[in-house]
């Protein structure tokens, strides 16, 4: 086969790996460069999301709550299990295999879609070549359009030096051989939550340190107060205000400096997480002259349809600006790969759904209450409480709401907030209702099936007209 393709794709995480299978359903000549190396030294498609990121976080969040509710909800259910003990070699190995089964997935995926993967690291030359140097040495490839999806990689802190085993990043507490007693996580943003609420469910004492004074400000108060509450009562020690000064490896331990309103304190952990954010990556991508464009944070410059500024070179994913997501890389993926085609091609920005997976769920997609306030348009709020759903009931989940904010003048939806069970799966239903612009109304005339947790949303849309049946219409 000639080296000449119509597309590369350099990162087959889950924004390169879309792009790559829908440019070649598109009739295009594809590769797609990878050089995922897992911690054992095999290549691996899939990108942070399969390998290090979504799937084993949410196989060890979906283990750990089971534990979790075997010692603490069985009962209730009238479930007697014995004595009750934890298999982390198990556990681990089944995560382990999760992802596997997902990562050869994608092979399976490309070769059926005629996309040829190519294990190495990818590096742009001007007008459009990619040399890629992989285990087989050298080789230079050539492409009408190259689409850059390099992703990102956990901020490290100076004065936290990581080294993998007792200060680490997600990846490395992902991959935790045995229950920390005492565990640190700097960052109370999604992964400090997630990760925190994995080993806090398996037994280990947990304190998250985080600079900000305001708990989850990226999502509506209302929910994240009542986040807060939830995770207090589970035992995640949420620090706010707190600036981590240093952190040091003490023999078979971790000394933690920080200080907050109350002063300078000290804390000792057996693991210590690092989760302040990821930066894009762009790490010997781009050679000398090839007239793509980083901003000043190091995210590749691109314009709303991710061109960059070089002629047929894209970017997407992470390595752009806007949520670091593996859903809104797909559809930025997905919109290149019809764009490079000649087909039509978009990405409705404003309508990008988020969820963190902790106990109980959080999602929202749209305005939160503080940024309609913020925006001066007249508004109108609906919230129904779990604790009203019979199904919610049923399951013994009846912990969080729903809540909806309307614009008062059209009535047209501005945003849709969930805490509570599967609320990242009710999510979708408030996603499609804002894809296509709904009202209140529309929520509010669709039937939604009884008893689900779905029912939440159709309760908070009617409250927003303060219509409510089931909820009390305040
Ligand atoms: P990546 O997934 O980072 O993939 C980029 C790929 O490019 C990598 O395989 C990398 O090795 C490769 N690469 C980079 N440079 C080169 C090069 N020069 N040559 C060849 N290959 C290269 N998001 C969600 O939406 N939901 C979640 O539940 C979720 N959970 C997460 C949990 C954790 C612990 C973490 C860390 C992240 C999570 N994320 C989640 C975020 C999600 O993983 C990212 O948004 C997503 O992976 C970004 O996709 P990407 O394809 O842009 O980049
Ligand atoms: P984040 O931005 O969600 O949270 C980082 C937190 O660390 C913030 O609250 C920030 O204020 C705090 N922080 C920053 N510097 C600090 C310091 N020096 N001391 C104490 N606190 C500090 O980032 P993350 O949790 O690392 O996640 C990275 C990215 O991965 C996010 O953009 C997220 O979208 C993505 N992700 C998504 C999911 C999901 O969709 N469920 C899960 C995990 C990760």
């Amino acid at each position: 086969m000639s080296d000449v393709y119509d597309v590369i794709v350099i990162g087959a995480g889950p924004a390169g790996y879309p792009a790559a299978i829908r440019a070649a359903q598109n009739k295009l000549k594809v590769a797609c460069v990878d050089e995922w190396q897992n911690t054992d030294g095999t290549y691996a498609f899939g990108g942070t999301c399969l390998n290090a990121g979504c799937i084993p976080s949410k196989a060890l969040l979906e283990s750990s709550e089971l534990f979790q509710r075997a010692k603490d909800e069985f009962a209730v259910h009238g479930i007697k299990v014995g004595s009750l003990a934890l298999d982390l070699g198990a556990m681990q190995k089944r995560r382990a295999s999760v992802v596997k089964t997902m990562t050869n997935g994608i092979n399976t995926l490309f070769k059926a879609n005629g996309v040829v993967g190519i294990q190495g690291h990818g590096r742009l030359l001007p007008g459009n070549k990619v040399v890629v140097k992989g285990a087989d040495g050298e080789k230079t490839l050539e492409a009408k359009n190259v689409i850059l999806a390099s992703g990102s990689v956990p901020v490290r802190l100076r004065s936290v030096p990581h080294d993998g085993k007792y200060i680490v990043d997600s990846w490395n507490a992902l991959e935790f051989d045995a229950v920390p007693k005492r565990l640190g996580v700097i960052g109370a943003g999604v992964i400090g939550l997630e990760l925190g609420s994995v080993w806090r469910r398996l037994g280990s004492e947990v304190v998250v340190l985080e600079a900000l004074e305001q708990f989850l400000p990226m999502v509506d108060q209302t929910i994240a107060k009542e986040a807060q509450r939830h995770f207090k009562k589970q035992g995640l020690d949420i620090k706010l205000g707190a600036k981590v000064s240093s952190a040091a490896v003490s023999g078979k331990a971790v000394d933690v400096l920080y200080t907050d309103g109350q002063g300078d304190h000290s804390l000792q952990v057996e693991k210590l997480i690092v989760a302040v954010g990821r930066r894009p990556y762009t790490q010997e991508l781009l050679a000398e002259g090839t007239g793509v464009e980083l901003d000043e944070r190091g995210f590749i410059k691109v314009d709303e349809h991710c061109k960059t500024n070089a002629p047929n070179v894209w970017a997407v994913g992470d390595v752009v600006r806007g949520p670091m997501l593996a859903h809104k890389g797909k559809e930025e993926g997905v919109m290149v790969a019809d764009l490079i085609a000649g087909n039509y091609g978009e990405v409705n920005y404003k309508v990008i759904p988020s969820v963190i997976y902790t106990a109980p769920e959080i999602a929202w997609v749209g305005q939160t209450e503080e940024q309609v306030k913020a925006s001066a348009r007249p508004y109108k709020v609906g919230t129904f409480p779990f604790a009203a759903s019979g199904r919610a009931r049923a399951m013994e989940a009846a912990a969080g709401m729903a809540k909806i904010v309307s614009a008062k003048d059209d009535d047209e939806v501005l945003g849709i907030h969930v805490i509570g069970p599967m609320a990242g799966e009710l999510i979708s239903e408030a996603v499609l209702a804002m894809e296509y612009s709904a009202s209140t109304e529309d929520i509010q005339r669709t039937i939604h099936a009884h008893p689900t947790l779905s029912e939440a949303i159709h309760e908070a849309a009617l409250n927003v007209d303060k219509k409510a049946i089931d909820g009390l219409n305040r």
